[in-house]
């Protein structure tokens, strides 16, 4: 029924949903992640903030005729210690939304989820962040939904903008040499960016994941 969010009894899984189940998770060593294969609910904006919130896996049961579509990680999680997380979230440890090792997870409020990862100094940063220590579960650079630019037209932009990255001049704060944006808008047409947005490549506040080009690239 639209509108009840009351979790789905895990105790309606049969032997053979249970069997399929594992055959969609990609199960590694007990300390690894366990990446879900099979489908993923829509991933959205949360209301008021400006970052992507990736879908949870989606694992579907049929059961008299309804289908029922069930978080994949409240069944790993119930598959492999026993516990029905019912009203209470089932939350990752590994804050790695496809994960469904059931050793990575506990059963806990919204709160302890929080709790849990400012514990663990986990608000993950830089190299810890999701999408890049998750790289094939998110997609990110030109495989990204919003994405306008492409790998080669950053890597271009940069080594035209090497000299004044190099002499510090896109750093937060200052001024980048006049003219360098509209030089590489107009000598290269087909990058399709306001000048914004090649501004922020140059500051290196967008695509950091693209290391600069080398030497020779840049003649
Ligand atoms: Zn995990």
């Amino acid at each position: 029924m639209k509108g009840d969010n009351k979790p789905v009894p895990l105790s309606i899984l049969q032997a053979k949903d249970i069997e399929r189940f594992w055959t969609l998770v990609d199960r590694r060593g007990p300390d690894e992640c366990w990446p879900w294969k099979g489908p993923r609910f829509p991933g959205y904006f949360p209301k008021g903030k400006r970052y992507f919130k990736e879908g949870y896996a989606r694992f579907y049961v049929t059961r008299d005729g309804k289908c029922y579509s069930l978080r994949a990680h409240r069944v790993a999680l119930f598959l492999v210690t026993g516990k029905d997380p019912g009203d209470l979230f089932s939350c990752h440890s590994c804050d790695n939304v496809i994960c469904c090792n059931g050793l990575h997870m506990f059963p806990g409020t919204q709160q302890d989820n929080m709790d849990d990862c400012v514990s663990k100094g986990r608000q993950a940063t830089g190299d810890d962040a999701g999408p890049r220590k998750w790289i094939t579960s998110r997609p990110r650079g030109e495989a990204h939904y919003f994405s306008k630019v492409n790998y080669a037209s950053v890597s271009l932009i940069l080594s035209i903008g090497r000299d004044a990255i190099a002499a510090g001049r896109a750093l937060p704060g200052r001024k980048l040499p006049k003219g360098l944006v509209p030089s590489i808008k107009a000598s290269h047409p087909e990058i399709d960016l306001c000048t914004a947005h090649i501004a922020r490549i140059l500051r290196r506040q967008i695509w950091q994941y693209v290391p600069m080009p080398a030497d020779s690239l840049a003649a």
